[in-house]
């Protein structure tokens, strides 16, 4: 059953969406080669500490950490670790926190020093695809509406679609009707309406759109072993425009900074 949201309370998750943003802005001024992704993982639990959240991915049924961190092949789920980030590395950082009873919930692919062309492609067309999902988000359109303005941005350049994870429903719990696949048939699925929330997160591949799970019980790889992207935001319907809960600007201009632009 889809929940809507108050404006109250979609005031709520638009805070609990900000921190995670603040939170991968953070990691953003940080991520570089040499540095490990356990070190990533507890800037930003500090981080949600200090403005007054809880990690939510953290206990989440037994999820041990505070950033979903997937290099390279690894899609999404992956665990921080001692593992020191390399030149040319793709890594992406998924967030959730917890505050006032609501969650938000953003994921951002990181490149990291000289990164080849067509990953970097990846990585744009992954980002683009998710704001070509969210164009679509309009109070009387149907789900199936975003779901295939991803899948047919993404598959228009060869890349493969990820079908087995998808985005959700998000308000008291992290995960709530509906389910938002990034894949899909315009005129279909649930009805848009104001109040819904919704985390829109397209796991794009370089290969193919084939996944595996690997032994850690968590972590989702790409079966070819060729990098994959994830971009993702929380998004609420309202009127004929979304209103985009998350931010992605103090993000990118962390990267401006370093001079990564795509
Ligand atoms: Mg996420
Ligand atoms: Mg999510």
């Amino acid at each position: 059953m889809i929940k809507y949201k108050t404006p109250e309370e979609v005031e709520l998750l638009r805070k609990s969406s900000l921190l995670v943003s603040k939170t991968l802005a953070t990691v953003a001024a940080a991520i570089k080669p040499g540095i490990t992704t356990l070190s990533l993982d507890q800037l930003a639990e500090t981080c949600i500490r200090d403005h007054g959240g809880k990690p939510a991915f953290k206990g989440y049924k037994g999820f041990p950490f505070t950033l979903c961190i997937s290099v390279n092949a690894h899609v999404v789920h992956g665990f921080p670790s001692q593992y020191e980030i390399r030149d040319g590395d793709i890594v992406s950082v998924d967030c959730g926190v917890l505050m006032n009873n609501y969650y938000g919930d953003s994921a951002f692919t990181f490149p990291v020093g000289l990164v080849q062309p067509e990953v970097m492609q990846l990585l744009s067309v992954t980002k683009q695809s998710l704001y070509k999902g969210i164009e679509k988000v309009v109070s009387g359109g149907r789900l199936g509406d975003v779901s295939e303005a991803i899948q047919n941005h993404a598959e228009s350049f060869g890349f493969g679609v990820v079908r087995e994870l998808v985005g959700h429903g998000i308000g008291k719990n992290l995960h709530e009707a509906p389910e938002v696949p990034n894949f899909g048939r315009k005129g279909s699925g649930p009805k848009l309406s104001d109040g819904l929330v919704i985390a829109i997160e397209p796991m794009i591949n370089l290969g193919r759109r084939n996944v595996k799970q690997e032994r850690d019980g968590w972590t989702i790889s790409t079966i070819d072993g060729k990098p994959s992207a994830h971009f993702e935001h929380t998004v609420a319907v309202k009127g004929d425009k979304a209103d985009i809960l998350s931010s992605f600007a103090e993000i990118e201009s962390e990267l401006l900074k370093q001079g990564i632009e795509f």
